[in-house]
């Protein structure tokens, strides 16, 4: 038996910066919640402030190139995550980190970007060059590829530009609505492979809702880093860290 904690318990408060997408949000309170409680045992699980904001006004952001107004709109959410208590601030969009990223340089509160997380899984697996696939701003992201590249020593494939197309399509279309279709996993699987065959030695799912879509299982002997799971668990360590 567990020996009982002085309670309550002390953990730190998780702010998740979400809506982009619901579905992405849904997944990673679900996933803190089972890991803390796969950590703590008993009825534990996460203290966790959420804002959740519109995908409409993101979708209008991403595909419009309008990143300065999106910083301005995410910026007042991550006011309202910090004075709702937040202790840590994660972003549940890869492509948002864009913004987020230096909005959060200007602040105390910490902050889990989520490629280092993803970086550090695959520094630990020993592959040094990794396809990724996410939105169209991620898969063109040159500060996202410096980023794994000089802190992770990771160099980034990304698809070519009719793949990049379908990818960041099935996304926005489908994956957001967690309408998940099995011509769509075939596309996705299709990509992995041709990557893999171009020199990749593992593949970031760059996008938190592409593990709806695929995951290890579905390429066995390839391994597969997704962002979801690997910032949930280093949010959780955070939480939990005295
Ligand atoms: N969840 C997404 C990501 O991880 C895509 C949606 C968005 O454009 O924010 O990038």
């Amino acid at each position: 038996m567990r020996s009982e904690p002085k309670r309550p318990l002390r953990q730190r408060t998780i702010g998740v910066l979400g809506g982009m997408s619901n579905q992405a949000t849904g997944e990673y309170y679900r996933l803190i919640n089972e890991r803390l409680n796969a950590r703590l045992g008993g009825w534990d699980n996460g203290e966790i402030v959420v804002v959740s904001v519109n995908f409409g006004n993101i979708e209008h952001f991403v595909r419009q190139d309008l990143w300065d107004e999106a910083k301005t709109y995410l910026a007042e959410k991550v006011d309202r995550l910090e004075r709702a208590g937040a202790e840590v601030v994660v972003c549940v969009s890869n492509t948002m980190h864009r913004v987020v990223e230096p909005i959060m340089a200007e602040r105390a509160t910490p902050f889990i970007h989520i490629a280092d997380p993803t970086g550090e899984a695959i520094r630990k697996a020993g592959v040094t060059r990794v396809a990724l696939l996410g939105t169209m701003p991620v898969m063109r992201s040159t500060d996202l590829a410096r980023r794994y590249a000089e802190r992770f020593g990771v160099e980034i494939m990304v698809p070519n530009d009719s793949d990049k197309a379908v990818v960041d399509r099935i996304i926005f279309d489908e994956l957001v609505r967690r309408d998940l279709r099995s011509g769509s996993k075939a596309e996705y699987l299709r990509i992995a492979h041709a990557l893999r065959d171009a020199g990749a030695q593992g593949i970031i799912l760059g996008c938190t809702e592409i593990f709806l879509l695929i995951g290890q299982d579905d390429l066995p002997g390839f391994p597969v880093f997704d962002t979801t799971a690997l910032h949930v668990d280093s949010a959780v360590a955070f939480a939990l860290a005295s």
